[in-house]
């Protein structure tokens, strides 16, 4: 039997296991977690195979990857969402695949989105990606423009702001990248105090596999999990 298969079993229990560890310590409520699977380079089968472990939803980051692999999916029990930088250009290829897009940062993202969703009669949810580290080799909105970003976005009707996305910067320690999570925490419940039209925070997706418990420890709603749940990714 493929070796992977039982790999992915083990990593399954275990970072559930570390979730629910995680919220009990904190008083959080493991159910306001999504485990989101980070499915970049990963085979339709083994992602099936996380699928029929449980997991609800999965993030692509290729436009063009996720076209590809998408018929092979089993989605009827799993939401499919889109986490990648993304071109303008690509956007018409993710209508009608994707509940959600998490990497919105540019107001000709959501324009053209619009435009798309309008014309076929559909519904996208979008989370603003935030630039949490003020990279300058990073997308994102930048955090001192981001309530700005926010309220132009929510002119456009045909999205839904659904809540905020943030890959921190590679931090040589656990304080410094607790300390984006919160800082990010608090954008998150800055902008839902605000209660403006069309913008919800439902969902503050931050936490990867080498961070997740600190994400969720910070108020993280949703972590995106990769070569922690299906092994190392093999580029080809
Ligand atoms: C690849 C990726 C992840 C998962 O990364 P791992 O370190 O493998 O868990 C999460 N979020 C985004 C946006 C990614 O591109």
């Amino acid at each position: 039997m493929d070796k992977r298969y039982e790999i992915i079993n083990e990593n399954y229990k275990r970072i559930l296991f570390d979730i629910e560890d995680t919220c009990i310590k904190i008083g959080r409520n493991p159910k306001d977690i999504t485990f989101l699977a980070a499915t970049k380079t990963v085979k339709p089968e083994y992602i099936n195979h996380a699928i029929s472990l449980g997991v609800k939803a999965i993030g692509e980051n290729r436009v063009q990857e996720l076209c590809e692999k998408y018929n092979n999916i089993n989605t009827n029990n799993c939401d499919v969402q889109f986490i990648g930088n993304l071109q303008t250009n690509k956007i018409k290829s993710l209508v009608g695949k994707v509940s959600t897009i998490q990497s919105i940062c540019t107001i000709s993202q959501i324009e053209e989105l619009s435009k798309r969703l309008k014309r076929e009669n559909a519904k996208i949810k979008v989370l603003i990606e935030v630039n949490i580290g003020s990279e300058y080799s990073k997308g994102g909105v930048n955090p001192n423009h981001l309530w700005e970003f926010i309220h132009e976005a929510s002119e456009y009707k045909e999205i839904q702001i659904d809540g905020i996305m943030a890959i921190p910067p590679i931090c040589e320690n656990k304080i410094d990248v607790n300390e984006h999570f919160s800082q990010m925490h608090k954008y998150f419940i800055d902008i839902k105090t605000k209660k403006k039209d069309n913008v919800f925070m439902n969902t503050l997706s931050m936490g990867m596999s080498d961070d997740y418990k600190e994400a969720v420890a910070c108020g993280s709603t949703m972590v995106r999990i990769g070569s922690g749940l299906f092994g190392d990714r093999i580029y080809s």
